[in-house]
């Protein structure tokens, strides 16, 4: 029996309507869905290659054990037993804090995942609760709690309205943006242009994104920050500042003046690489623009909070917030940022690490301290670790001495859909399923399209194999470690009177409380027009919810004055520390090493897809040919790339689209790592630039990795002596 079944992709923000193509039971096609809503028949090559990770080969599909001759298939009953036997003798020799937690990025795409491992995390008790955030965008959350109240009030730009767009160290028209969705960056980018608007890049590689804009600027790794306050110092000092508007929406805009000052462009030339006129010429346009937005991802680096936060100060002094064709807040079904307050979730450096000192966010830690939490003794000393949709040992900085840390751990257990690289160090496999074998509402980005909208996916197939959702897992080991359900004490008693009812409590009561209790829900009346999940399955092209809003800042503000608030003693010991520091590089690591995406890629799990491994997976190191020249390097040549913590070996493209100085090599590919997995053994492998990076390098504020302009050399090597060319 053929069918043809309406879904939405769950691979990156963008979340594209597709339709799939179901024969007995497998997913034979995936194409985009031409009706959607928003989407209209948009997709990329991974959306589309989807089904070819559901029906690989090599997926994990039963629990797994680790034994002296090697992983043998167990049980279920079996895993979730031996499991919750090895953390509860650890929790109760050692504490709760002895078993860490990661959670890895697809988590953010499912949404009983996140309710579920959250709440097993609480009910366990540990701090040790580490994430894919510190890697990716904490920095961005911390910075609009300090601005707006709460970590999830994340603006984003109005990019179909705009005059003006700076994007600062971000590549759309690869990454499709980060914290923003923006359906077909490269036409709406276009689109700026061609109704006589600018588009500026800011970025140290000369990116696809900014092959299309008006005009780019290279600029030194992790000095974003020092430009966009010399440009808000620029305004300031040339009154350019919008008064008004800061009069009536902001708090302490003299704190701000006399933070900036210092940054004079003169100053920031030095630190950016980008000249003085130009700096001032760029503000001045900034603010004389009907309409500009200024938006950005340049947070993995030392800086990454005060960037993200100058970022936003930038939109915010030229009154450029909550204006058409500015920063705009979107609204949706649900008020994230709202719901995560009233949970009591949205909290800041109230626990710390062990080691270190360094504040949570929102509940996660900075993976830079998860190895030492591991490896140094005491109490508190991590001695289990829980993996979940993630694949630290390649994505997080030297993820090599993580490797080395989990051999030593009592226990490890990854759930997950493949052996990956971390799968392959743990004791306990669980098989996880892939979206197309769920249900789904896009929970964490409801807060974040450009032209809001939602939808519901139903499961497209049954779940393969033994494969269970994260959400029955963290249940499943809940239960059997005797953990209060939903780490609610009413939701825990109110499930067992279902079951002695015959009736299961389900996640999706969770989210349709969520939407019928939010903005435009039904509030449970039934003659209401409202939203609830049943309604939104009717639609399964997505809904349109009206246009992106503005004039809406007070309601929007979570702060108890309903004002922006700029001043904030972390920021300005921020601003202070970004003066002081001198160059990153030294005459031994005299180059920045800066990341790369691909659109075929993400992080790491999709290297296994033959699809996408086909024709030219570039991972040569970029080079700029000046300094190719000056080391005598020449175009395909293999390399050494070495760091105080590490070194790869990887084959050289000598191209001008780098500045001189800055190197640039993918991320989530692996090197020197057994592989369990045929393609990625045969095609998948190359070297990985965090891998370089020290793990230990994290920034104050957010516990941002330095992913992004870490010092490295590059040397030549003798013929033969490649690691992994
Ligand atoms: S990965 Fe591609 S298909 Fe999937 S949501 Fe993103 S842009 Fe769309």
């Amino acid at each position: 029996m053929i069918e043809e079944k309406t879904t939405y992709c769950r691979i990156c923000e963008v979340t594209c309507g597709l339709v799939a193509t179901v024969e007995d039971g497998r997913v034979t096609k995936l194409r985009p869905d031409p009706e959607h809503v928003v989407s209209q028949g948009y997709s990329c090559p991974k959306g589309l290659a989807a089904h070819e990770v559901t029906h690989d080969p090599d997926r994990v599909l039963h629990p797994m054990k680790r034994t002296a001759t090697g992983w043998q298939r167990i049980s279920w009953e079996q895993a979730i037993a031996e499991i919750a036997g090895k953390l509860n003798a650890i929790r109760a020799a050692h504490g709760p804090d002895a078993i860490g937690i990661y959670t890895g990025n697809p988590s953010g795409y499912a949404y009983a995942h996140r309710i579920y491992s959250a709440n097993w995390t609480k009910a366990l008790g540990t701090r040790n609760s580490f994430g894919a955030g510190s890697q990716d965008n904490l920095a961005d959350f911390v910075a609009a709690r300090f601005l707006y109240g709460a970590s999830f009030r994340l603006p984003i730009p109005d990019v179909d309205r705009t005059s003006h767009l700076l994007v600062v160290g971000t590549n759309p028209l690869v990454s499709q943006g980060t914290l923003v969705h923006m359906v077909d960056a490269k036409a709406r980018l276009k689109a700026v242009r061609d109704r006589g608007g600018t588009v500026v890049v800011i970025d140290p590689r000369r990116t696809e994104t900014a092959k299309i804009a008006t005009e780019h600027h290279f600029i030194r790794p992790g000095s974003d920050a020092f430009l966009l306050l010399a440009m808000v110092q620029t305004i300031f000092a040339e009154r350019l500042q919008d008064r008004a508007f800061l009069e009536t929406h902001t708090t302490d805009a003299t704190w701000l003046e006399s933070v900036v000052a210092p940054f004079t462009p003169e100053r920031a030339a030095d630190a950016t690489g980008i000249d003085a006129d130009t700096i001032r010429r760029l503000a001045r346009e900034f603010a004389a623009a009907p309409s500009a937005c200024a938006f950005g991802r340049a947070v993995c680096g030392p800086f990454g909070t005060l960037q993200a936060w100058a970022l936003d100060v930038l939109n915010i002094v030229t009154g450029n917030l909550d204006r058409p064709g500015g920063a705009a807040f979107s609204e949706g079904l649900i008020d994230l940022a709202k719901i995560v307050q009233l949970l009591g979730l949205d909290v800041y450096g109230e626990h710390r690490s062990r080691i270190g000192g360094r504040r949570g966010v929102l509940g996660e830690l900075p993976a830079g301290v998860l190895v030492d939490e591991m490896t140094t003794p005491g109490p508190g000393q991590i001695r289990a670790l829980v993996v979940t949709a993630g694949n630290p040992v390649v994505s997080i900085a030297n993820g090599q001495a993580l490797a080395d840390a989990m051999r030593g751990l009592e226990c490890a257990v990854v759930i997950d859909i493949y052996m990956s690289e971390t799968a392959a160090l743990a004791d306990y496999v669980l098989p996880a399923a892939t979206w197309l074998e769920r249900e789904d509402f896009p929970v964490f980005h409801v807060n974040l399209n450009t032209e809001p909208y939602s939808q519901w996916s139903d499961a497209v197939i049954p779940k393969q194999g033994e494969a269970k959702e994260e959400w029955e897992i963290f249940t499943l080991l809940g239960d059997a470690m005797g953990l209060t359900y939903l780490a609610n004490p009413a939701a825990h008693w109110l499930r067992r009177a279902l079951h002695l009812a015959g009736k299961e409590f389900s996640p999706r009561w969770i989210i349709d409380a969520m939407i019928r209790t939010g903005p435009k829900g039904d509030r449970y009346l039934p003659w209401s027009s409202g939203w609830n999940v049943a309604r939104l399955r009717q639609h399964p092209h997505g809904v349109r919810l009206g246009e992106l809003r503005t004039g809406i800042l007070r309601d929007q503000l979570l702060t108890k004055d309903k004002h922006v608030h700029f001043a904030n003693d972390d920021i300005a010991g921020e601003a202070e520390r970004l003066l002081a520091v001198g160059a990153v590089t030294t005459s031994e690591f005299p180059f920045q090493l800066i990341g790369r995406r691909d659109l075929r890629s993400n992080n790491s799990w999709l290297r296994n897809v033959p699809k996408l491994m086909r024709g030219d997976r570039d991972r040569r190191l970029r080079i700029h040919p000046d300094d190719a020249e000056r080391l005598g390097i020449v175009d395909g040549e293999v390399v050494r790339i070495r760091s105080r913590v590490g070194a790869v070996d990887g084959e050289v493209r000598v191209s001008d689209d780098v500045m001189p100085g800055v190197v640039s090599l993918p991320h989530g590919w692996s090197d020197g790592v057994e592989s369990h997995r045929r393609v990625v053994a045969e095609l998948g492998r190359g070297p990985n630039c965090n891998d370089l990076v020290d793990q230990r390098a994290i920034e104050p504020l957010a516990g941002m990795a330095w992913l992004n302009g870490f010092p490295v050399a590059v040397e030549k090597i003798a013929v033969g002596r490649a690691a992994n060319a």
